[in-house]
């Protein structure tokens, strides 16, 4: 798919998002929060899902905790927030900024598969537990942020590397998670340097090069 076809796959889903009504959350919403950014994004950051100032906007992370994805993105991995593609688990926000309940992950699920499966991401980075539960289930985020592994999207042969991170929210509530936040961002950039170098080299060996730094 050219970068304009994916686009307009991916406006067909946040027109299906904005016209949800299937739940409490998207009755509620001021905006729905379907996602933005590059559709031909090598990375893609999945949060939790919208906050207050999200639902006022219709966009995800314009917060607090975008405010540092964004700086964060910007000083280590040297790109702009629309290079890449953020998107949340959820894509309405949950009362009082509740965690989402399964049958709202549920309700979300296609439209997230969707938007993976139409931009094809080398890398997925989840922000938050919920997130990474899709990918990674029954793991503690204290155990396994910062370390990558590959996943297939089931019914796809689609594959690509899951990077597991804190949420910017907590990073700001702690310093010692501010630090970790920080050095996770860090291996990400080698981990896009790599993925780039394949990308680059004429003849690309991917997985040998990407299990050296992979479990
Ligand atoms: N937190 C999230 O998980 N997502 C957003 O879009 C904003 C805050």
């Amino acid at each position: 798919m050219t970068a304009q076809e994916k686009e307009i796959e991916l406006d067909k889903i946040a027109r299906e998002v904005k016209a949800f009504k299937g739940l409490d959350i998207a009755k509620n919403a001021t905006h729905p929060v379907p996602g933005e950014g590059n559709p031909d994004a090598q990375i893609m950051f999945i949060g939790e899902g919208p906050g207050f100032y999200e639902d006022q906007q219709g966009r995800p992370f314009v917060g607090q905790s975008g405010k540092l994805l964004e700086k964060t993105l910007k000083e280590i991995l040297n790109l702009d927030r629309l290079e890449v593609f953020i998107t949340n688990i959820v894509k309405f926000r949950p009362p009082d900024n509740r965690d989402p309940l399964p049958e709202e992950i549920e309700a979300c699920r296609d439209w997230l598969d969707r938007q993976i499966t139409i931009i094809q991401p080398k890398i997925i980075a989840t922000l938050g537990r919920f997130s990474m539960a899709k990918f990674i289930p029954d793991v503690t985020i204290s155990r396994v942020h910062g370390q990558s592994r590959f996943y297939m999207l089931p019914a796809t042969s689609y594959k690509m590397i899951i990077f597991p991170m804190y949420h910017p929210a907590a990073a700001l509530r702690a310093g010692s998670m501010m630090q970790e936040f920080v050095a996770d961002f860090n291996k990400l950039k080698d981990l896009l340097t790599i993925q780039k170098n394949e990308l680059s080299s004429p003849n690309p060996v991917p997985d040998q090069i990407s299990q050296q730094t992979l479990f």
